[in-house]
C-alpha cells in the first residue's frame, strides 16, 4: 500500500468512527512511519501507554525539587536510582555494601546493577499509567539498554527534561543543601532554609528540620566542594553524552533552570510544566 492509500484509508477510518478500520490501516502502514508517528503522539503526550520521562541535569540541577511537582501533576511514581543505593547503604545489604564506597566517592555504580534495578522496579503495579526516571540513565550505555528493555515492552521513552543550570551556581547549592531522606524534599542553608533554623543561626542537625513533618534533615556524605568535581566530571564526559543519543528522536526538551539571574523557581516551574 503506498503513502497515498494510506491516508486515505486513514482518513476514511476516522470519517467513519469505525475503530477497528482505523487500527486496520494504522496496523497496515510500513513499520518506519508507524513509529514516527506513535513516536510524535507520545512526545505530545497522547500516548495511550505509560508515561516514560527522564528528568535530566547536573548534581544540584533541581532533578529532586522540580521531580517532585513532575510526579504530583502527572500522578506517577519518581524513581530514583541514587534513592533506591542510599536505602540499600542504609539497610546495609549486598548492593549497598557494593556501592557504599563507589557513591562516595562520586564515581558511578556498575551499570549491569542500575539497570536491572531499574528494569525490575518498572514492573512493580505502580508504574502501571508511567514514571519518572531520576538519575537514570547516567551514561550512552545504560540509555541503550533502557530503551532495549523499554522496546522488548512496545514502549519508548517520551521525554527527556533537561535542567540546565551554570556550575558556580550548582556549587552553592550542593554545599548549603540539607534534605529530607523520606521525601526527597531538599532545603538549602542560605536559599531555602527550613522553618526551624532561626535567622542568623548556624545550620546544625538539631535546627534542621523538614518543615512538613518536623523530622531531621541530614546532609549526602557525597555533597562536598571536593565530590561534587569528580561528579560534575562524570555528568559531563559520561552523562550529557545521552542527550546527543536521544536528540534524533526528538525527545529532549531544554529547560533553563538557573534561579540566581532574574528568573524564580516559579517561573521555571512554568516553563516546565508547560512541557508536561
Ligand atoms: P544521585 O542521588 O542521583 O546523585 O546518585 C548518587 C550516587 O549514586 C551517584 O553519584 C552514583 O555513585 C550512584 N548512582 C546513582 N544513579 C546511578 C546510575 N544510574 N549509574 C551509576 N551510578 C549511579
Amino acid at each position: 500500500m503506498g503513502n497515498g492509500a494510506i491516508a486515505a484509508g486513514l482518513a476514511a477510518s476516522l470519517a467513519s468512527e469505525d475503530e477497528t478500520a482505523l487500527v486496520k490501516h494504522f496496523a497496515a502502514m510500513p513499520e518506519e512511519e508507524r513509529a514516527r508517528l506513535t513516536k510524535a503522539m507520545d512526545s505530545l503526550g497522547y500516548s495511550a501507554g505509560r508515561r516514560i520521562l527522564i528528568i535530566f541535569g547536573p548534581p544540584g540541577g533541581g532533578k529532586g525539587t522540580y521531580g517532585e511537582k513532575i510526579i504530583n501533576k502527572l500522578g506517577v511514581p519518581g524513581l530514583s536510582t541514587g534513592d533506591m543505593l542510599r536505602e540499600a547503604v542504609a539497610a546495609g545489604t549486598e548492593l549497598g555494601l557494593k556501592a557504599k564506597s563507589v557513591m562516595e566517592s562520586g564515581g558511578f555504580v556498575d551499570d549491569a546493577i542500575i539497570v536491572s534495578l531499574i528494569t525490575e522496579r518498572i514492573k512493580q503495579p505502580d508504574c502501571a499509567k508511567g514514571f519518572m526516571l531520576d538519575g537514570f540513565p547516567r551514561t550512552v550505555e545504560q540509555a541503550g539498554k533502557l530503551d532495549e528493555a523499554l522496546g522488548a515492552l512496545g514502549e519508548s521513552v517520551n521525554m527527556v527534561l533537561a535542567l540546565e543550570v551554570p556550575d558556580d551556581v550548582l556549587t552553592v547549592r550542593i554545599c548549603g543543601r540539607w534534605v529530607h531522606k523520606e521525601s526527597g524534599r531538599s532545603y538549602h542553608i542560605k536559599n531555602k532554609r527550613p522553618k526551624s533554623l532561626p535567622e542568623g543561626e548556624k545550620a546544625t542537625e538539631e535546627n534542621m528540620k523538614d518543615d512538613e513533618t518536623g523530622e531531621p534533615l541530614m546532609r549526602r556524605a557525597d555533597d562536598t566542594e571536593e565530590t561534587l568535581g569528580k561528579r560534575l566530571k562524570a555528568y559531563y564526559e559520561k552523562t550529557t553524552p545521552i542527550l546527543d543519543y536521544w536528540a534524533k528522536a526528538g525527545i529532549v526538551k531544554k529547560v533553563e533552570a538557573d534561579d540566581t539571574k532574574g528568573k524564580t523557581m516559579d517561573d521555571i516551574w512554568k516553563s516546565i510544566e508547560a512541557l508536561l
